[in-house]
């Protein structure tokens, strides 16, 4: 038995539940933990969240039930992700078997991308028994999390297992079809009943700098959907502050590379998990802060940046804005630059795919708000699938 568990207050309205974006019920799980009722405790964080066997390991728990806990005022706040850790992840691999509906409704939905999202989605709708063909690029399920998220952090026999569990559950998984191009989503809701949106955050955006076409440049997406592909040479230097550039620095100094991270503005101003920054240095990444690109040159056998000094200040509204400092210009080699600058979503997809208006399209995690994390596509998928019930007179 984990110890953390008998510190727990067991608090009526609880912090740490309301700050889970998927409002994990730590109370209740809690109680069966202790109780020894493990199992029964698995099987709700399960069903209100079946990605919990993920969220527990990749979450930024500081800024959601860890940070929000009570016990922050006074004593150390509870780990109830390593509780959730200890219940959810033997779980998923063994005893999850996503129940099957009742009965057959007869209606059907198509999802476009089989993320967290578009997977917690299908799960979901399933199990009221709508029929559901789920549509990815990639050839596999998972999203982010088989094709970004390093296998250094997420072992892929947890993302392995929601194939299994869509297959119990018949769903139609089609791999290696993009919608758009080999089928479009007005095509989708002609044959289906609802369409879902869950295709992501894709788009990798650019520096917009001279020379950003260099052959030693590339985006970050790109790479860690297949680090192995690339020679990066000795010198790497990763442009950008969050989760997704911690990914790539972290692969890259794995590989042997002597890694910099180039961000514009300082530590306290990354949005990466602060202890994946921590974990990055220690492992040997270095860091070049208030420093942005604004040019790659190739000479000769040589490829280098220049690049600029920047400076935080505040706007007469009292927000924070960076400079670029005119007169800084250094220059900084390297074999490769991976870019980490920021991802968006494809809205051409959705180009005429309103013949009769939104009606019955319907959109959930990153491409419905931009990039954010795992826990919030599940907790938006939820919400769409209530809202696809609904409008199937079904809810
Ligand atoms: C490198 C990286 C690291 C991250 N680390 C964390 C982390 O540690 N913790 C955390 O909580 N969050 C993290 N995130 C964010 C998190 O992974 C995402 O917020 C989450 O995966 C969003 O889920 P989703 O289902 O909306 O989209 P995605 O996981 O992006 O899945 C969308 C799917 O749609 C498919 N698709 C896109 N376009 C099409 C098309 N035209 N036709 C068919 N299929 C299509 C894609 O192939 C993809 O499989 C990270 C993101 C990245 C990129
Ligand atoms: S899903 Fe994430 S935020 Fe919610 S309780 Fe679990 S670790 Fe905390």
């Amino acid at each position: 038995m984990n110890t953390e568990a008998n510190r727990c207050l067991l608090c009526k309205n609880a912090r740490c539940m309301n700050a889970c974006p998927v409002h994990t019920n730590v109370p209740v799980a809690m109680k069966l933990y202790r109780e020894g009722n493990v199992e029964e405790a698995a099987k709700i964080l399960f069903e209100n969240n079946p990605f919990s066997a993920i969220t527990c390991q990749v979450c930024d728990w500081a800024l959601f039930c860890y940070g929000h806990c009570v016990l922050n005022a006074k004593k150390v706040p509870i780990r109830w992700y390593e509780i959730e850790q200890e219940l959810s992840m033997p779980y998923l691999l063994g005893q999850a078997h996503a129940e099957l509906p009742a009965e057959e409704t007869g209606k059907s939905v198509a999802i476009v991308g089989a993320g967290p999202a578009g997977i917690a989605a299908a799960i979901w709708l399933r199990q009221k028994g709508i029929a559901v063909d789920l549509y990815d690029s990639f050839p596999r399920a998972g999203g982010v999390l088989r094709y970004g998220i390093p296998d250094f952090r997420l072992d892929k026999k947890y993302v392995d297992a929601y194939e299994r569990i869509m297959d119990e559950l018949g769903v139609r998984f089609h791999g290696g079809v993009k919608i758009g191009k080999d089928v479009t989503v007005a095509g989708l809701k002609e044959s289906h009943d609802a369409v879902l949106m869950a295709a992501g955050a894709w788009v990798a955006k650019e520096m917009h700098i001279p020379g950003e076409d260099n052959l030693h440049v590339l985006h970050a997406l790109e790479f860690l959907k297949e680090p192995e592909k690339y020679d990066l040479g000795k010198k790497v230097l990763v442009v950008g502050g969050g989760n997704v550039a911690m990914d790539a620095c972290r692969t890259a100094v794995r590989r042997g590379c002597d890694t910099t991270v180039v961000y514009r503005k300082t530590f306290e101003n990354m949005p990466a998990n602060k202890l994946e920054v921590k974990e990055s240095q220690e492992e040997g990444v270095k860091y070049e802060v208030f420093t942005v690109p604004v040019e790659v040159k190739t000479d000769g056998s040589r490829t280098y940046a220049i690049v600029r000094n920047c400076e935080n200040y505040t706007r007469e509204d009292g927000s924070l804005a960076t400079r670029i400092l005119e007169g800084t210009d250094h220059e900084m080699d390297f074999d490769s630059m991976i870019v980490a600058v920021s991802e968006g979503v494809d809205k051409a997809l959705m180009d005429g795919a309103y013949p009769d208006g939104m009606e019955g399209v319907f959109t959930a995690g990153d491409y419905n708000y931009g990039p954010k994390t795992v826990v919030e596509a599940v907790q938006s998928a939820k919400e769409q699938v209530a809202a696809i019930s609904s409008f199937l007179g079904l809810a």
